[in-house]
């Protein structure tokens, strides 16, 4: 018989589910069986002073949805898969020079994964001209980074249609794909099912430390392998034996239980096959970013390993400027100095000549809607500066040489 815990939310007194009694027992340190706010701040270790990328009450407020197990009514603010969908065909419809619908890979579940790409003369073959991607969404629960590559594809083709210099410069000199919503199973679970919920959908069957495991989900930024031998200690830190936690690296583990599971096999997930594709498998893809919350930060390689790129140089210089564009206040710093990642998309990236930088934005994962514009307007300035500046520094010749991997040479168009 589990204990009946109750926490305080939106000015009452209400229920925690008891699917979540596990947690809230873990939370509950004086045992009254009521969380107060600062016993789920000291759990989920939120700081008492809001800080850059550090939200409290949007914080307070997604854990307690959770706790409650109801679906957090904010996702109305924010775009679903089905909405982005929709929406790419819309712009395809009314800008058929400037911008084409892709489907660049199909989820576990059988959704779509959509890009929307962008450029001038968008019906013809336009690989000759520099390429940037931008991200959303690998991980379920960072609503606000569907909304944030949705919002600069949508402002470039308006700019662009009416005649804007600056859009029509764009559009002309880059190939811009933006892809909202890489995780659309995950993204859906967290609307409906789970608003925390990170991983991908695919179901996962195994035995770790002789006990056999089912549960749902791997984290996308854990999977990314290019499929060269050398760099597969990327994905797997040599040393770290399949099936057994004792070994774990901090943030990439073998436990499917965790929110950092990297999977049973290396690119094992379609979603992390189709961003693959995508930027590592076209040549003039330059530059790329992801979008992910939450933190104020924005990350660069490596994410695997504290040893700085020998490119160290150029990607500060990169991302001083696009932090200029985002007001000055986020700070730069290596992925692995943010926390250490094994697999992420970030350092298979880099290993193959793509600039890049993780994006973590806000100080939640689901913020007040009324932060929705005006970090879209703020991230706006960010993408246009970045696709500048790759744009410039491919023509000048001072980027990094690009490497397609042996298994994502064949598709170009
Ligand atoms: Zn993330």
């Amino acid at each position: 018989m589990n204990a009946t815990y109750s926490l305080s939310h939106l000015g009452r007194s209400v229920p925690v589910a008891p699917s979540r009694a596990q947690t809230a027992k873990g939370i509950d340190t004086d045992e009254d069986l009521h969380l107060t706010d600062q016993e789920i701040c000291d759990f989920y270790a939120i700081p008492q002073q809001d800080a850059a990328g550090s939200d409290r009450a949007g914080r307070l407020h997604e854990n307690k949805w959770q706790l409650r197990a109801q679906p957090n009514p904010d996702k109305i603010h924010y775009r679903s898969s089905e909405q982005v969908a929709g929406e790419m065909l819309q712009l395809q419809d009314k800008y058929p020079d400037l911008c084409q619908r892709v489907q660049v890979g199909t989820s576990t579940e059988g959704r779509p994964i959509w890009a929307l790409r962008v450029t001038a003369d968008a019906r013809t073959d336009t690989s000759h001209k520099t390429a940037v991607v931008i991200t959303g969404c690998h991980h379920a629960r960072e609503w606000m980074t569907v909304e944030v590559p949705m919002h600069t594809a949508i402002g470039l083709l308006d700019g662009g249609a009416q005649g804007e210099p600056e859009a029509r410069r764009r559009l002309e000199n880059a190939e811009m794909w933006f892809v909202p919503v890489v995780n659309p199973d995950g993204l859906e679970h967290s609307r409906e099912v789970d608003n925390m919920w990170r991983k991908t959908r695919s179901v996962v069957d195994t035995v770790v430390d002789g006990q056999r495991v089912q549960t749902f989900g791997v984290d996308l930024n854990r999977n990314f392998w290019d499929g060269n031998a050398e760099t597969l200690s990327i994905w797997r830190p040599a040393g770290d034996q399949p099936g057994t936690t004792a070994d774990d690296f901090e943030a990439g583990v073998d436990n499917p239980h965790t929110n950092v599971f990297r999977g049973l096999a290396p690119a094992s997930e379609p979603e992390t096959q189709a961003m693959q594709q995508l930027k590592l498998g076209r040549p003039n893809v330059r530059g790329a970013l992801d979008y992910h919350s939450f933190g104020e930060a924005i990350l660069y390689a490596h994410g695997h390993t504290a040893e700085p790129p020998p490119e160290i140089d150029t990607l500060v210089d990169i991302a001083k400027k696009i932090n200029d564009a985002a007001g000055g206040n986020m700070r730069i710093m290596s992925s692995a100095g943010f926390y250490p990642i094994s697999g992420g998309a970030l350092d298979f990236q880099h290993v193959n000549g793509v600039v890049a930088y993780t994006m973590e934005i806000n100080g939640c994962f689901q913020p007040d809607r009324s932060h929705i514009v005006p970090t879209c307007e703020r991230f706006d300035q960010v993408n246009l500066k970045f696709i500048d500046e790759i744009v410039a520094r491919a023509q000048a010749g001072e980027l990094p040489a690009r490497t397609v991997p042996e298994r994502y040479r064949s598709v170009v168009g």
